[in-house]
C-alpha cells in the first residue's frame, strides 16, 4: 500500500523515537531567516523582528479527514502542508516555519513514514518553509498528523474576515469544486477495487478532479499576484469546507451580506462533466464542495479595473448590507439563500 517500488519494511520498533526522528528529518535545513534553531534541542527559536507572527494548527486524523486506500502518503504529508500554509495566505501573511506532530500505530513502517515526510520536505521547498520540529509518538489505531504554522505579515497588511464593505466586490481565486467532484471519483473506484481488485480504473478523463482532491495547492500566487497589483483586500478567508460556508463566515465577521451570480461562478469543464455523471448539480458542488483552497476575498470598487479578466480571479458578486443576507441568484434572476451545507454533512446527504 505505501510504496511498492521500496519493499523494505522496517518496523518502528526497530529504530526508536529519537532515530526515527533524526532519520525523517535529516534533510530538512533552514532556509528562512526568522528560522535561528531548529530541530534538536528543547524548543526552537524564531526572531520576526518587527512583524506580526500570524499561527495556525490543522489535526489530521486517519478515517475521518483521509483515507489511505487512494491517498499516497506523500500526497498525504504535501497536503498536510497545504491545508496550513493557505490559512497563512488567507491572512495575507507569509508562512516560515511549521512544526510537525504524528501518531502512527504498528501498521506503519518506517518506509511509510518516510514518504509521508517526502511530502513534507516537497511542500516546504514549493512554499518556502522550516521544518522546526514536532512531536512523535505511537498510536493504538491508525496515524494522526498535526501541523503547527508559523508566518508572518505587516501589521496594516494583515486581511481578517472582518473588514468586507457595502459594495465591494466579492473575487475568488482559480475555480471551485474540484475537488469535492475528484472525490467522488476516488470513492467510486474504491468500491469498485472491493469488488474487483483486478480491475485497472481509466482516469485519464478525471486527471483535474483528482489532482485537486490528492494533491491540492495553496493560493500563494495569488497573494504575490495582490501584493503586485497593490490590492489589499477588504476581507479574506480560504475556502476549505465550501464557498457557502466561507461566504457566511465573511458574512457574520463583516456585519454585511452578498449577492452572489451563479453564473459568474468558476467551475472548470471537467468538474461540469463528473457533475453529469453524478447527476449532481454543479452549482451545489461549486457552493458546498470543500478542500479547493483557493481565496475568497473582497476588494474596494476602485480595485475594479486591476483585477477585471484575471485569468487567476473570477469576479462573482458584490457586497450588500446585512439585512439582505447572503443571496445567489440564478440566470433568472431568481433570489436563493445561501445556506451552509458543510462539505462532509453535503456527502452524507448525497
Ligand atoms: P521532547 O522530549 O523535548 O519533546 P523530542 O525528543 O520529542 O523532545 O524531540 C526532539 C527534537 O525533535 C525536538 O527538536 C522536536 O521538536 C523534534 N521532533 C520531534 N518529533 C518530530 C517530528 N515528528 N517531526 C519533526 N521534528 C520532530
Ligand atoms: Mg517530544
Amino acid at each position: 500500500m505505501f510504496d511498492d517500488k521500496n519493499p523494505s519494511k522496517t518496523p518502528l520498533s526497530d529504530l526508536g523515537e529519537f532515530a526515527l526522528i533524526d532519520l525523517l528529518t535529516k534533510n530538512f535545513t533552514l532556509k528562512n531567516k526568522s528560522s535561528l534553531l531548529g530541530i534538536g534541542d528543547d524548543a526552537a527559536l524564531l526572531d520576526y523582528e518587527k512583524n506580526t507572527i500570524v499561527v495556525t494548527t490543522d489535526l489530521l486524523v486517519e478515517g475521518v479527514h483521509f483515507d489511505l486506500s487512494y491517498m499516497p502518503l506523500k500526497h498525504l504529508g504535501y497536503k498536510a502542508v497545504v491545508v496550513n500554509v493557505s490559512d497563512l495566505y488567507a491572512m495575507n501573511a507569509k508562512p516560515s516555519q511549521i512544526t510537525v506532530s504524528f501518531a502512527a500505530s504498528n501498521r506503519f513502517t518506517f518506509e511509510a513514514l518516510e514518504a509521508l515526510y517526502e511530502g513534507l520536505a516537497a511542500a516546504c521547498n514549493h512554499y518556502g518553509v522550516d521544518l522546526i520540529g514536532g512531536d512523535t509518538t505511537s498510536s493504538t489505531s491508525g496515524l494522526t498528523i498535526s501541523i503547527t504554522a508559523l508566518g508572518s505579515a505587516q501589521k496594516n497588511k494583515i486581511t481578517k474576515r472582518s473588514g468586507a464593505q457595502e459594495n465591494d466586490l466579492v473575487v475568488v481565486s482559480g475555480d471551485l469544486g474540484g475537488a469535492f467532484a475528484g472525490l467522488q471519483i476516488l470513492e467510486r473506484e474504491k468500491a469498485v477495487f472491493k469488488v474487483n481488485p483486478n480491475n485497472q480504473p481509466d482516469l485519464s478523463q478525471y486527471t483535474y478532479g483528482i489532482q485537486r482532491q490528492l494533491k491540492p495547492e495553496a493560493r500563494k500566487d495569488v497573494i504575490d499576484l495582490l501584493e503586485s497589483l497593490n490590492i489589499l483586500p477588504t476581507s479574506m478567508i480560504d475556502i476549505s469546507d465550501g464557498l457557502s460556508s466561507e461566504l457566511l463566515h465573511l458574512a457574520k465577521a463583516s456585519k454585511v451580506g452578498f449577492h452572489i451570480y451563479e453564473e459568474k461562478l468558476p467551475i472548470d469543464p471537467e468538474v461540469i462533466l463528473i457533475c453529469e455523471e453524478f447527476k449532481l448539480n454543479s452549482t451545489t458542488v461549486a457552493m458546498n464542495g470543500g478542500e479547493d483552497y483557493e481565496l475568497l476575498f473582497t476588494v474596494s470598487q476602485k480595485d475594479y479595473e486591476k483585477i477585471k479578466n484575471h485569468p487567476y480571479l473570477t469576479i462573482i458578486g458584490h457586497v450588500t448590507e446585512e439585512q439582505t443576507g447572503c443571496q445567489l441568484i440564478n440566470g433568472l434572476g431568481v433570489t436563493i439563500p445561501i445556506t451552509a451545507q458543510g462539505w462532509q454533512s453535503f456527502n452524507k446527504e448525497d
